[in-house]
């Protein structure tokens, strides 16, 4: 955020706070009982539960087949909307109750399910409906209020049954991950399903979703300034903003690269408030006054890029993207408006909407519509992770590319 002095109460500003190192043992288990799954119980890099031997090849004296590769920990990454179980159709039989377990992040359920049963995931708003075949159930419900998921209901239906989940919001493409794991030893098959609002899109990109649509070219007589526009990576140097999952001065620059060469590509003059690990003043008032002030008479918009943290205490609170807009232009506004609808539509993932409730002292000298975007927490498990991931990150700059271009468009 721009101005440590005016920001929200319940988020810490981020020019000042350090995150504490995240600790595996904060996780919560809401049920104690829920077992560790192969290779998906150790979320958040935690320790694996299944060790794995060092290979030391003078001691491999087997001929057999390389054992495979553990799985990944951590969360599962699949998105599956529809199943089923191996095996024949028998009678249908009845369901258990769903175990649901608090992870580092995100809420995860887990359903036994008997051979031939099949499911059929849809999200709708706010409630992912999952249903079953080959099953039987009563109707039964479940308080979890976990920041993941509101609550669980299991409903009989004329087919089978209805898992209904409550979280703070679900699509076809993000804030869930499933996959369903096949009997094993006497094991029946699971099908696990997580559920996190930052979870975003993991779709790969096609190469019409990594172009901006150019600009037209300019007539004789315009004005450069009109195809202008300032990209402010917040923080650098000797202020380093929110630290966390990654370094909030670090992310911002590599973000505002990406969206540079996005827009070069289409047209799109640039300016930057810095190119590399610089501060711009070592005055913080100073330093803040000279991002805008690089707007004035030379670019139509000022766009600032920031990301959020949330206190130690609360981390798994703070998750998703939000905008910042001041009354400093009437076009204000839109532009944060096409940036959160952009980002949003681009990467799935949570908005927490726009905000205008504080003046931030980075948009408040503007003289051109300017907008603060606030990537996503480096305190979340989930979000931090993100803010790490290639795919997110590019995700991130074409929404922000396309919110610029298409404000730059516009009459
Ligand atoms: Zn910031």
């Amino acid at each position: 955020m721009g101005s440590p002095r005016l920001r929200a109460p319940r988020r810490v500003a981020c020019t000042v706070f350090a995150l504490a190192v995240q600790s595996a043992s904060a996780q919560l288990n809401l049920e104690p009982t829920l077992p560790l799954l192969p290779g998906l119980s150790a979320p958040g890099g935690a320790a694996p539960t299944v060790t794995v031997p060092a290979t030391d090849p003078s001691e491999d004296h087997t001929d057999g087949p390389a054992a495979p590769p553990p799985k990944p920990p951590g969360n599962v990454k699949g998105l599956s909307l529809s199943g089923r179980v191996d095996g024949g159709v028998p009678r249908a039989a009845p369901l258990g109750i769903p175990r649901v377990g608090k992870q580092n992040g995100y809420t995860r359920v887990v359903l036994t399910l008997p051979a031939g049963a099949t499911y059929r995931v849809t999200p709708d708003g706010r409630d992912l409906h999952v249903d079953l075949t080959g099953v039987t159930a009563d109707t039964l419900s479940g308080a979890t209020n976990t920041d993941e998921l509101r609550a669980w209901r299991l409903t009989p239906t004329p087919g089978g049954a209805r898992l209904t989940l409550t979280t703070p919001g679900v699509t076809t493409r993000s804030g869930w991950h499933n996959l369903l794991l096949p009997e094993d030893g006497g094991q029946s098959a699971r099908l696990v399903t997580d559920v996190s609002p930052a979870f975003f899109d993991t779709r790969p990109l096609t190469a019409a979703e990594r172009t901006i649509t150019p600009l037209p070219a300019p007539a004789p007589g315009d004005n450069p300034a009109d195809r202008t526009v300032v990209l402010d990576p917040g923080h650098g140097g000797k202020y380093p903003g929110a630290i966390g999952a990654v370094t909030e001065k670090a992310v911002t620059l590599d973000i505002a690269l990406r969206v540079r060469a996005l827009l070069r590509a289409a047209g799109v003059t640039v300016l930057m408030t810095r190119e590399t690990d610089t501060h711009l003043f070592t005055s913080l008032n100073a330093d803040l006054n000279a991002r805008p002030a690089l707007a004035t008479n030379q670019a139509r918009l000022f766009v600032s890029i920031h990301a959020n943290a949330m206190p130690a205490a609360s981390v798994n609170k703070g998750f998703g993207v939000e905008t910042w807009w001041n009354p400093n232009h009437t076009g204000s506004p839109a532009l944060a408006q096409a940036l959160q609808a952009n980002i949003i539509r681009m990467t799935g993932t949570f908005s927490r909407g726009l905000k205008n409730t504080q003046s931030l002292a980075v948009l408040r000298g503007a003289q051109v519509p300017a907008a603060l975007i606030e990537v996503g927490f480096v305190s979340h498990p989930v979000d931090g992770d993100n803010l790490k991931d290639d795919l997110y990150l590019d995700r991130l700059a074409i929404g922000i590319a396309q919110g610029i271009r298409d404000t730059l468009a516009a009459p």
